[in-house]
C-alpha cells in the first residue's frame, strides 16, 4: 500500500519552504497577493499554511507536490500521526505516541526561538548602552 495522505486533513501542511523550482511551478495557481519570505535559497510563503492548501483542505498540486511533502508520514523524521508509513491507519495509542513526540519538538523549537530571541535583546541592550558612554 503505497502512503497517500486522509482526504480534506492538511494538518501539517505548512508553511513549508520551497525550491525556486517548486515555487515557480506553482505560483501561477496563487493570488498574487502571496507575499514571500526566503529563508538561504529556499521560499517561505508569509501565510499561516500553505497558500496550495484550499479551504477544503486539499492541497492543489498533491500529484506534484514538493520533496519535503512527499517525505510527510514516510520519512521517520516527519511521521504522520493518523497513518502508518506504509499507508496503514495508526492505532490510537501510536497515534498518541506521535502528536506527544510532535508536540516534544514544537517546545524545543519554540524553546530555541526564546533563547534566540533573549540573544538578540541582549545585544541590543548591550549596544545601545554602548552608545551612551
Ligand atoms: S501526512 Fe498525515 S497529518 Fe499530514 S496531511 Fe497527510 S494525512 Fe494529514
Ligand atoms: S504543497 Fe500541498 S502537501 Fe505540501 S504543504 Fe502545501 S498543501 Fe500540503
Amino acid at each position: 500500500m503505497v502512503f497517500k495522505c486522509i482526504d480534506s486533513c492538511g494538518k501539517c501542511c505548512g508553511p513549508i519552504l520551497f525550491t525556486r523550482e517548486e515555487w515557480e511551478k506553482h505560483r501561477y495557481l496563487l493570488p498574487p497577493c502571496v507575499y514571500i519570505d526566503y529563508i538561504g535559497d529556499r521560499i517561505v510563503p508569509q501565510t499561516e499554511k500553505c497558500p496550495f492548501l484550499t479551504k477544503e483542505k486539499q492541497c492543489m498540486i498533491y500529484d506534484d507536490r514538493p520533496e519535503v511533502c512527499r517525505l510527510f508520514g514516510v520519512d521517520e523524521r516527519l511521521p504522520c500521526p493518523y497513518l502508518k508509513p506504509n499507508g496503514k491507519p495508526r492505532s490510537k495509542a501510536s497515534q498518541k505516541q506521535v502528536e506527544r513526540m510532535q508536540n516534544k519538538k514544537l517546545d524545543l523549537l519554540i524553546k530555541k526561538a526564546e533563547e534566540e530571541l533573549d540573544l538578540k535583546q541582549l545585544r541590543e541592550n548591550k549596544n545601545n548602552n554602548g552608545n551612551k558612554t
